[in-house]
């Protein structure tokens, strides 16, 4: 499964993030290094469409997509070359698919702050430096080996071009993200400032706020997503009941809810979208990359309705609202039978025909 690793400076609210995240009580204690492993949780993407369609066709229950969080343990100045608990942190992120780094605006004197101050974008600095350092140590540890291979001819210079041009752009104290280079010659390296990046800013009630607080952070690390919640509000949020949670959200001037927030906007930033299946059993969100077309979609159920894939029956979500059932849907020119060049489009509801 896709994941997100989550991390961030020690003391900024990981943990308080991730109990919510999971509902798991993790440990989250007032001083550094207090997460030591790594723990995954799974967060459903909320989608209000699949209730719909759960009714329309009376499924007995619904699936939603989900997206998996990796918490990962805080890194400190100094984790690229080991200190703390950086080795560690670095295989774990290395893994993760994307990264969400919590970056603290919470002004509290009962928590330490490892810097001694809290100060957003100093933190992200800090961070990002470790990232670029870690890649830089991983090309150069690559090149000697990537130089002898291309010169024996046993190579593709392709491979030893990427990474030069990685090390250059680095160098430099940009991230890999930040420049377009093709960087799937080296994708073995699992270079960690090459994967998509969000910011969740753990903030105060004042700071959810205050707009022009919101955009000045959102601004510090446009292009990537900035999403903004307070991480005590979101562990106190699992506990209640949907309408009181309503109600506390609405009281901090939300209308979704961080870890909603979390899901839906990693959900995007991996490349992923969701296609529908419904019936009477159940109603389903099927997770496939953006831009999949109908057998790759088919193959997400099982593999083998990708290799027998005959063809997909598609209507789109808002027709079948809007005609009410699937034979309607038909009768009104609303159902397309699709090939196997058909790129699948958000809020598909689809059945497929194939050969076993
Ligand atoms: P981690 O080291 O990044 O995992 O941070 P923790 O989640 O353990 O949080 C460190 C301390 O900050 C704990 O005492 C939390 O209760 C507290 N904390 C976390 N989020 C907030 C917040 O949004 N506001 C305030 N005031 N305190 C918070």
């Amino acid at each position: 499964a896709l994941t997100i690793g989550i991390v961030g400076l020690p003391n900024v609210g990981k943990s308080t993030l991730f109990n919510a995240l999971t509902k798991n009580q993790v440990l989250a204690a007032n001083y550094p290094f207090a997460t030591i492993e790594p723990n995954v949780g799974v967060v459903n993407l909320p989608d209000a469409r699949l209730a719909t369609l759960a009714e329309i066709f009376g499924s007995e229950k619904i699936l939603p997509a989900a997206v998996s969080f990796v918490d990962i343990a805080g890194i400190v100045r100094g984790a690229s070359e080991g200190e703390g608990l950086g080795n560690k942190f670095l295989a774990n992120i290395r893994e993760a698919d994307a990264i969400a780094q919590v970056v603290r605006g919470f002004e509290d004197g009962d928590v330490v702050h490892v810097d001694g101050a809290v100060d957003p974008a100093a933190d992200m600095a800090t961070i990002n430096t470790e990232l670029i350092l870690a890649d830089l140590e991983t090309i150069d540890r690559a090149l000697p080996r990537y130089e002898k291979e291309v010169k024996g001819k046993r190579m593709d210079k392709a491979i030893l071009d990427a990474a030069l041009e990685a090390k250059a752009i680095l160098d430099e104290g940009v991230p890999l993200s930040a420049r377009s280079i093709d960087l799937e010659p080296i994708r073995e390296l699992g270079l960690l400032t090459a994967k998509p990046f969000i910011y969740v800013f753990n903030v105060d009630e004042s700071v959810l706020g205050d707009q022009a607080r919101l955009d000045e952070l959102a601004a510090l690390v446009a292009p990537a997503q900035a999403i903004f919640l307070d991480a005590k509000v979101e562990s106190e949020l699992i506990d209640l009941d949907p309408e009181d949670a309503a109600e506390l959200l609405a009281s901090t001037g939300q209308t979704e809810s961080g870890l909603d927030q979390l899901a839906r906007i990693g959900f995007a930033t991996l490349g992923l979208q969701t296609y529908l299946t419904a019936g009477p059993k159940e109603t389903r969100a099927w997770t496939i990359p953006q831009g999949a077309k109908a057998p790759q979609a088919a193959g997400v159920i099982h593999t083998d309705f990708e290799r027998g894939f005959i063809k997909a029956e598609v209507i789109s979500f808002d027709d079948l609202v809007a005609t009410g059932s699937v034979a309607e849907a038909r009768a009104k020119g609303k159902a397309r039978m699709e090939g196997k060049d058909y790129v699948m489009q958000d809020g598909d509801v689809v059945e497929f025909r194939f050969n076993v």
